[in-house]
């Protein structure tokens, strides 16, 4: 009985640095990065400009009758926790962190009628690494250990931020750049992509990788003409080209790659159902699910079995030590992403800083995860949480 959970609470924090998208205006996570909105020369020159930081973390905590207590977190802040507080609850209390599949099952099929993607399956996300966390901690294992682990438990990293030749000198496998022009910004704003992208490969020596984000900015022909400028300067990936409803864009692009180019999306992507249409297109060759995001950790499995058997890598987006967990039992996981939350991205920073304690950060470009049980993470007190009642 001591296992059985007894409340749910869901909190949200705000300001300060306490969401990883919200921060100062001299940050370059907020700075001019290309976006679906780049179409509006408004919402050009900043991320917060169109509300990215609008919504914020929210932070789920499930605590058993003996007071031991597992955190998830996810992006949906004030709204996400509601639907914790008053919907999902009710799957939760009473039940114990092991029946995370019924769990799972019955906090999907309530919300599906208005959920499915996003908002809501940010909330399950949360809800569902909170359970992962307090079962592994009634355990008193890793998180890792429980999904099979470990296979290792040193990860090499590439870092991502517009700073890749100090991510390469200090050990990282390379980079992955920001792209800061979209396509409404024309010949110029492409040059300029163009020319960003030679001085980061000049800085950064031949055998580094170096990849590109596009988070979801372009249009088909305009994708074309930057692989086509961009393979030759030794582009690993490009990332999110298209918003993640066009499986027949990304199905094209794929088609029409420059040899050596590989085409990376999934992280606006959510559950088994929404990644088994991207390997049904054949619309990618890198998974990138955010386990923060896609339905948690239960879902993740689900989805890396799918890419396992198209014999596709998954290597999750962001999230810091909850995909370090992942990626600690996987088999086959060639490297993890780091995020680079320093302002300049020329130090490492802990992604979910300073809401956590605990993370893990690479040294010398590799993640070393702790044996502690759960995510081996807690929440920060000196943060200040408003609880959603
Ligand atoms: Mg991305």
């Amino acid at each position: 009985m001591r296992e059985t959970i007894r409340q749910i609470r869901a909190s949200v924090v705000r300001g300060g640095g306490a969401d990883y998208h919200d921060q100062a205006a001299a940050h370059w996570i907020v700075g001019q990065i290309a976006t679906p909105m780049s179409f509006y020369p408004e919402y050009r020159a900043s991320r917060t400009s169109f509300g990215i930081d609008a919504l914020g973390t929210v932070v789920v905590e499930v605590e058993d009758e003996a007071g031991r207590v597992g955190i998830g977190l996810s992006t949906g802040g004030v709204p996400a926790a509601y639907l914790v507080a008053h919907h999902l609850n009710r799957f939760v209390v009473g039940r114990e962190p092991s029946q995370r599949e019924l769990i799972w099952d019955q906090m999907y099929r309530s919300s599906v009628f208005y959920g499915r993607k996003g908002l809501a399956v940010n909330a399950i996300s949360a809800v569902d690494l909170a359970l992962w966390d307090l079962f592994a901690r009634q355990r008193d294992l890793p998180v890792y250990a429980l999904l099979g682990g470990p296979t290792r438990v040193s990860l090499p990293c590439y870092a991502t931020g517009p700073n890749p030749e100090w991510a390469v000198g200090e050990g990282f496998l390379g980079g992955k750049l920001p792209l800061v022009h979209g396509p409404a910004e024309g010949m110029e704003g492409l040059r300029a992509n163009v020319e960003r992208f030679r001085a980061a490969r000049t800085a950064v020596g031949p055998d580094a990788l170096l990849m590109l984000d596009c988070w979801m900015s372009l249009d088909l022909p305009y994708a074309l003409r930057l692989v086509e400028e961009l393979a030759p300067l030794g582009l690993y990936w490009i990332e999110e080209a298209f918003l993640p409803d066009d499986y027949w864009a990304y199905r094209e692009l794929r088609r029409r790659l420059p040899p050596g180019v590989r085409l990376a999306a999934g992280e606006h992507e959510w559950t088994r159902y929404g990644f088994s249409l991207l390997l049904e297109f054949e619309a990618v060759d890198v998974l990138q699910p955010d386990v923060n995001w896609c339905g948690g950790l239960t879902e993740l499995m689900r989805i890396a079995a799918l890419a396992d058997a198209r014999g596709l890598p998954v290597i999750p987006h962001g999230s810091s030590v909850y995909s370090y967990h992942f990626a600690a039992a996987r088999p086959h996981m060639p490297f993890s992403e780091f995020l680079m939350m320093h302002p300049t991205a020329s130090a490492v920073v802990p992604m979910f800083a300073p809401l956590l304690l605990g993370e893990p950060v690479p040294e010398k470009g590799r993640v070393t995860l702790p044996d502690r049980p759960g995510f081996g993470v807690e929440l920060n007190p000196a943060v200040a949480r408003t609880e959603v009642e």
